[in-house]
């Protein structure tokens, strides 16, 4: 997959290319990244990018000219590339919009805004898709973009060391993934649970169920009223519910 991100602020995300798996897998020619100054493709004296909103009122909005210059630019060179704008009032980004991202394998070119927005204009003539990637405001498109690329960057096949790393991991089937634990054995008075240390891999792949499911419960029940629960995780939260009930009764 091939990411361009257009932004005021290319040094951001040069950083982040060069480091950690998105490092690896621009290494290992899986993907590659590239930021582009929107400023280059103004043609102002002072190549600026933002104006005064027309209708009044605080903040600048970015210029339409120079982002759409930097995206003519972009499909110029790859035609097919999908053109998304990071917004707040984009679709809500989450793991299977990352998953599919990953499997179309679309190359993508991410517009980041900054001050108040950039100019409708361009949204409806240039942009194909609107990512938000949560329910609050950032002062740019720059931290979300480096969320969408980290994302799905590691769902492509053989970016991360074991091709199913990924594979049981939090949002998977919609369970939060189980706990992990490291040496040393015990850490300031607290033991890694006995099973872990056993060696028996069917007794550790149940714990790891059971973590998981009662994580979800404690921690994300929302993801289980989304996907429900299958016969085993069944039996197993009403094995939970007997023992709480054992604790109430002897009480
Ligand atoms: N005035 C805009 C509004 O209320 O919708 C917010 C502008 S924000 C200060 C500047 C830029 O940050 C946006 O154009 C967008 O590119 C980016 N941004 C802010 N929050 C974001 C979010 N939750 N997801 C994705 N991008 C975001």
């Amino acid at each position: 997959m091939n990411f361009v991100v257009l932004t005021i602020f290319p040094e951001m995300l040069d950083v982040f290319f060069r480091h950690g798996i998105v490092r690896r897998a621009v290494e290992s020619g899986r993907i590659s990244c590239r930021a582009v100054d929107i400023r280059s493709f103004s043609k102002g004296r002072h190549k600026e990018v933002d104006d005064r909103p027309y209708g009044g009122g605080s903040g600048m909005v970015m210029k339409p000219e120079p982002l759409a210059a930097a995206i003519r630019a972009q499909r110029a060179e790859n035609p097919s590339a999908r053109t998304v704008l990071l917004t707040p009032q984009g679709r809500p980004f989450c793991q299977d919009m990352a998953e599919a991202m990953a499997d179309e394998a679309w190359d993508l070119v991410l517009v980041c805004g900054r001050y108040e927005g950039i100019d409708e204009r361009i949204c409806s003539s240039f942009i194909d898709d609107e990512i938000s990637v949560g329910d609050y405001v950032l002062t740019g498109g720059e931290v979300a973009s480096m969320i969408v690329i980290d994302a799905v960057t590691r769902l492509i096949p053989g970016v991360l060391g074991g091709e199913d790393s990924a594979e049981k991991e939090s949002f998977r089937d919609g369970r939060v993934e189980h706990a992990h634990y490291t040496r040393p054995r015990m850490f300031e008075g607290q033991e890694v649970p006995g099973v872990l240390l056993s060696g028996n891999h069917a007794d550790i792949e149940r714990w790891r169920l059971e973590d998981s499911l009662i994580r979800t419960v404690l921690k994300r029940p929302d993801l289980l009223e989304k996907t429900g629960l299958n016969n085993q995780e069944k039996e197993i939260l009403r094995q939970w519910c007997r023992k709480i009930e054992a604790i109430i009764s002897s009480t």
